[in-house]
């Protein structure tokens, strides 16, 4: 007999190392509201890698925000798999910070409150005030850090924004049409700053836009949507070399034809149309 019996836990001999699974994994989503009358998500299926950035596109009412709120741990669904790290979502978790289209920053409190803020409220020990200044230092807030909400212009409070998301150090970042308010000019400087935080941090993002442009400047992938209920229609990987810029994107040759399909896409041409 073997003195020495194998401890229950103990690893598998097996030929390859089981590969890793994908930090976010979505399979056969499906998810309805008013008791099953409004069908928002049917079948969805995606996988996003750690340190990936990933632009997700789709019309109006398709199932984006909710797809993203399902993610956040904010909503529930109905069947098939929403994992983080292999794990199922069954509420908010502290490896996801989650940006909304508005800031939504409380009035009263500073700049460097309103970042700081997640902190105190989860009662979190890993967050610092070195984590806050480097934060406000990467977006540019350093000098507005004693300001109030209203003395800031749209851009900044939606960095403000994004510092919050990410004070708590999140290894995946979900954005809901963050830049959609925002004029032009101010929308381009934030998605190089976006592609900066991005590439400094090696977070894993996922990008809800209505901006193909946008879609395409800051994604290794971007993920079309289906009209409601929503599908996966198609995902194009976008072989641009970083760090991108607004100038150099449009007149790369991969540009034209993948900022066309994913239109054609979208207004439901298909791809040859
Ligand atoms: P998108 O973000 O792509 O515009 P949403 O995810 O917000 O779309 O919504 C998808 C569909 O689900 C829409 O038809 C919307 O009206 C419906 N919906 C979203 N949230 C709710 C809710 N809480 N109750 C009922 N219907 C909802
Ligand atoms: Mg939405």
């Amino acid at each position: 007999m073997n003195p020495n019996p194998p401890m229950v836990d103990a690893m598998p001999l097996s030929p390859e190392p089981a590969a890793a699974p994908p930090l976010i994994h979505i399979g056969n989503l499906d998810k309805s509201f008013a008791g099953g009358a409004v069908q928002a998500l049917s079948g969805i299926d995606l996988d996003i890698a750690e340190g990936e950035f990933v632009s997700v596109v789709g019309p109006s009412g398709c199932g984006k925000s909710t797809l993203l709120r399902i993610l956040a741990g904010l909503d529930g669904y109905d069947g098939g798999t929403a994992a983080l790290g292999g794990v199922p979502i069954t509420g908010p978790s502290r490896e996801v910070g989650v940006v909304f289209q508005a800031a939504n920053l409380l009035p009263w409190f500073t700049v460097r409150e309103n970042v700081a803020l997640p902190l105190r409220v989860g009662g979190h020990k890993g967050g610092n005030s070195e984590n806050i200044e480097a934060l406000l230092e990467i977006s540019g807030l350093t000098d507005f850090a004693a300001r109030y909400p209203y003395e800031l212009s749209g851009g900044m409070q939606q960095r403000v924004g994004i510092c919050r998301a990410l004070v708590r150090n999140p290894r995946i970042l979900l954005m809901d049409e963050p830049f959609g308010a925002l004029d032009a000019l101010t929308r381009e400087r934030m998605n190089l700053e976006l592609q900066r935080i991005w590439q400094q941090s090696g977070k894993t993002v996922m990008l809800i836009t209505h901006s193909i442009s946008e879609a395409i400047f800051l994604g290794d992938r971007v993920v079309v949507l289906s009209p409601r209920p929503g599908r996966v229609l198609r995902e194009l990987k976008v072989d641009i070399p970083r760090p991108r810029n607004n100038d150099t994107i449009i007149s790369h040759p991969s540009y034209p034809a993948l900022a066309r399909e994913i239109r054609h896409l979208l207004t439901g041409q298909g791809e040859d149309a």
